[in-house]
């Protein structure tokens, strides 16, 4: 874990309301794993004593990451206007992430909305161990149907549900699940997005007797287990979603 001062080298509006920003950081970049975080301050103001996290998306590894995020309230509006070359103060990576080896023969990804986030990067890693795996991405429509393209650039299927029927799938990922584990009989299934998809996804890979891991989200102020506010309850026990998570496996989970 480091805490450095970081400078934003690329800023893109993916879509209106959901921003991008790669940040230089040679110390986070080499030793991130997909599904960590980073806890960012969004600002000089009183407002943001507490950090923000937010997933890292992709990696350049040694050079730079890239985050994705919603603009949902006042950090996060705060840092969708940070400019080119404004520098963040950062820590990470954070947290447990997804566990994967090249041994596995065949994953399923499932991604709502800004799930994307950390699956993206999961997604280059099982590329880059030459993991065969598939992905289905949900979202309300069309225009909200976030790094589509680049999952299918990495030449695997890519399936898209959208809420209004506007592309893929008229309806929800959770609509596709059984016939898309039956088809394809994944070892293993990764999952980040809203809690309820998570769920459901959760209990239909329990039912077919696949794998799970899911990444969760809780609001927290250390990120590093201290202050206990994010407290998760799974078979074991309470666990810190921000230490022990935000990955976990989907069976360990005791669900709200
Ligand atoms: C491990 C982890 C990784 C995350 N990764 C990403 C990511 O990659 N991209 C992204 O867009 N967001 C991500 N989030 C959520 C992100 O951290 C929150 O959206 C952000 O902290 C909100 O800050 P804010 O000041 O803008 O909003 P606030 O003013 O704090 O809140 C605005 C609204 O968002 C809700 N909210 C705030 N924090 C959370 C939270 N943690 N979970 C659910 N609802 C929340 C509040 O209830 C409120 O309705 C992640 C959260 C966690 C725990």
């Amino acid at each position: 874990m480091f805490q450095v001062k970081a400078d934003i080298i690329a800023r893109e509006e993916v879509i209106p309301g959901v921003v991008s920003l790669t940040i230089v950081s040679p110390e986070i970049s080499k030793h991130a794993k997909p599904g960590q975080f980073v806890h960012i301050l969004c600002g000089e103001h009183e407002d943001f004593i507490l950090r923000r996290p937010f997933s890292i998306h992709r990696v350049m590894p040694g050079r730079t990451f890239e985050i994705i995020f919603k603009v949902v309230g006042r950090g996060t509006a705060a840092l969708s206007k940070m400019k080119l070359h404004d520098t963040l103060d950062v820590i990470g990576p954070l947290g447990h992430g997804f566990e994967y080896s090249e041994q596995i023969r065949s994953a399923l990804l499932v991604a709502g909305g800004l799930g994307v986030a950390p699956l993206l990067y999961l997604a280059e890693e099982l590329t880059n161990k030459h993991v065969k795996f598939f992905t289905m991405i949900g979202a309300r429509t069309k225009t909200e149907l976030l790094r589509y393209i680049d999952f299918k650039r990495m030449g695997k299927m890519t399936y898209a549900a959208t809420d209004d029927g506007s592309f893929g799938h008229d309806g929800t990922v959770v609509d596709l699940l059984n016939r898309t584990i039956h088809q394809l009989r994944p070892e293993i299934i990764y999952a980040c997005g809203p809690e309820p998809m998570l769920k459901k996804v959760a209990e239909t890979a329990d039912d077919f007797g696949v794998k799970c891991q899911v990444s969760v989200e809780a609001k927290f102020a250390c990120g590093v287990g201290a202050c206990l506010g994010c407290a998760y309850n799974t078979k074991q026990g309470h666990k810190m979603v921000c230490q022990h998570g935000p990955v976990f496996d989907a069976q360990d989970i005791i669900w709200p």
